[in-house]
């Protein structure tokens, strides 16, 4: 049985006191939800801290949106793994679409992230998908693939023991557009495929969650599909109703 998760990734949005109660009403509505389910939030890293407070015992873990490809220094305006680590951190998502596309993210800078991120004692949440005019030429299978195999095959066993994977079709991000159940499916299996080129059978335990315009109305018919683990939520995860009511797809 593989891990079921749902994470939310706020984005620059909410103030920490905004965070703090968002949290605080994800953990009331928690009952609601099989305790079979993993609930991880990613706010802005202002309220890393007072949301991981704000967490304590409510079962749900906390994750930053990105860390630093550097250890320490000048690097004005960043953010090290290191420091994410000091104040119990537990995730970072590393390689999100919005990140590799306005801060210009490379396999390179992923790579350093991702080594810092593991050598800091964080989990990654790592992010592939295709653009638009990628999936429109058909090249979604080989735009994973590139994305995966330029940064996760160089880990460790391990290290990818612990990784989690979040497939987000950049058409779907924020657009409304959901890929339909099927779609899904069908680039999750992709995913397993090329994770088992490298990792064997290890690839079979990894959580490979969706993203894109996921949301109560449609997490439903996307987790019951075999290879879809959960899911990585945007605009969806801005309200505990909404968050727990995605959970409540499994
Ligand atoms: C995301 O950016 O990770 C995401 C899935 O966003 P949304 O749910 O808003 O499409």
């Amino acid at each position: 049985m593989r891990r079921k998760i749902v994470a939310g990734n706020w984005k620059m949005n909410t103030t920490p006191q905004e965070g703090v109660n968002l949290v605080k009403g994800i953990a009331e509505l928690k009952k609601d939800i099989c305790s079979c389910v993993e609930l991880i939030v990613c706010p802005p890293f202002t309220h890393l801290s007072c949301v991981i407070n704000a967490a304590k015992e409510t079962g749900i873990a906390v994750g930053a949106q990105n860390c630093a490809d550097h250890e320490s220094g000048a690097y004005t305006g960043e953010v090290a793994a290191k420091m994410l680590k000091s104040i119990d951190t537990e995730y970072v998502i590393l390689g999100h679409s919005e990140r590799r596309q306005y801060y210009g993210e490379t396999a390179e800078t992923l790579n350093s992230k991702m080594a810092l991120a593991f050598a800091n004692g964080l989990k990654p949440i790592y992010c592939v998908g295709e653009r638009l005019e990628q999936r429109e030429a058909g090249q979604h299978f080989d735009v994973v693939k590139q994305q995966i195999e330029e940064v996760v095959f160089n880990l460790n066993e391990e290290q990818f023991s612990q990784l989690i994977i979040a497939y987000e079709p950049v058409w779907a991000i924020g657009t409304g557009k959901t890929a339909t159940a099927e779609q899904a499916q069908e680039i999750h299996a992709h995913i397993r495929r090329v994770l088992a080129n490298k990792f064997g059978v290890a690839a079979q335990d990894t959580p490979i969650l969706y993203g894109g315009s996921c949301k109560p109305s449609n997490a439903a018919e996307l987790f019951a599909k075999e290879d879809v683990d959960g899911g990585l939520i945007g605009g969806a995860a801005l309200k505990a109703e909404d968050f727990i009511g995605i959970a409540k797809a499994f």
